[in-house]
């Protein structure tokens, strides 16, 4: 095996860890569950045990491991480890990497999960050629990551990127954040179900009747199925989002002039034939012609592992290692 990184995906469910270097790809993954209540305390046990496990896993000789990198979704600061804020986890001003390193070795980076995906993307996938781009995933809620001049850019306090906050309707529903109207409370996956769900129960027709009678969460796959059934309801929900999806995006473009967009996340990845031609439709209709000039609407098809990608472009830029 040649010099890897441990990349480590950490959600409030699960942890997923993989060995990784840009010449062999992913060689070695390993998942832990964890519990969305979990203490820091508790969540760094857990990161020790995957670093443990998928290094044992692999068989591979840990001196090849020249750092752990780990994507967190919440405002994090590379350069100092602390987690400002991640509410998924349940973390506030946490210092991470600080905690992790007493019982790992290795150097560890943290950094923002989307930020990550999206130098994975940047850098191993189709937004090789981009220097100023724009990733955008749309699923439970919608997350963005921005690379300018080929880095990515971070902002004043760590929050850049948070597209899914973008105010879209002041009338809107209240969003996850505390806020009305935000872009993921209206167009997100998690947000199209709702309005399913509210369609159905004032008495629309609608083959997800049934998952709304049982209580059966209704994802991206299963929404697609219906779309893809020709479910009225559904086709009609998932097209409303996709106009306020390329509305949003014509909007950023004629704010920032990128040469590319990146659409992923759950909902794009089960939907895209759907999609992608609805929310390109509406991107023309609203951005600045010079402003899409140069631009290319591109799709990844990394998925999950965008991110775990995206920490060896961390490591090159915080220890200057290339693997
Ligand atoms: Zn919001």
């Amino acid at each position: 095996m040649a010099k890897s990184i441990i990349s480590i995906d950490m959600g409030g469910t699960k942890v997923l860890g993989c060995i990784v270097n840009s010449k062999e790809g992913i060689v070695s993954r390993v998942k832990v569950p964890t519990d969305q209540n979990s203490s820091g305390a508790e969540y760094i046990d857990a990161l020790a045990t995957v670093v443990n496990e998928v290094i044992d896993e692999s068989g591979h000789d840990e001196k090849k491991i020249v750092a752990v990198c780990l994507g967190v979704a919440g405002s994090v600061n590379p350069s100092t480890g602390v987690i400002a804020l991640a509410p998924n986890l349940g973390l506030k001003d946490f210092n991470m990497k600080e905690a992790l390193q007493k019982k790992i070795e290795v150097p560890i980076l943290i950094e923002n999960d989307v930020n990550l995906a999206a130098l994975g993307i940047k850098n191993f996938e189709v937004g090789k050629k981009a220097k100023n781009m724009l990733a955008v995933f749309v699923g439970t809620g919608i997350g963005g990551g921005l690379i300018i001049n080929k880095k990515i850019y971070r902002g004043s306090s760590f929050t850049a990127g948070e597209i899914g906050h973008v105010l879209v309707n002041k009338n809107g529903p209240v969003c996850g954040c505390g806020k009305r109207g935000c872009f993921e409370a209206i167009a997100s996956r998690t947000a199209v179900v709702d309005q399913i769900i509210n369609d159905i129960k004032s008495g629309k027709k609608s083959s997800l009747a049934s998952y709304v009678k049982s209580g059966e969460k209704i994802k991206s796959k299963i929404l697609s199925a219906a779309v893809n059934d020709g479910d009225k309801v559904a086709m009609k929900r998932v097209a409303k989002s996709c106009e306020v999806i390329g509305g949003v995006l014509a909007g950023l473009t004629n704010f920032m002039n990128f040469d590319m967009i990146v659409i992923g996340g759950g909902m794009i990845e089960q939907l895209k034939e759907f999609m992608l031609p609805k929310i390109e439709m509406a991107f023309n209709e609203h951005v600045l012609k010079a402003a899409a000039k140069d631009l290319e609407i591109a799709t990844s098809e990394l998925g999950g592992n965008a991110a775990i990608w995206g920490g060896i472009s961390l490591a090159e830029e915080f220890l200057d290692v290339k693997v």
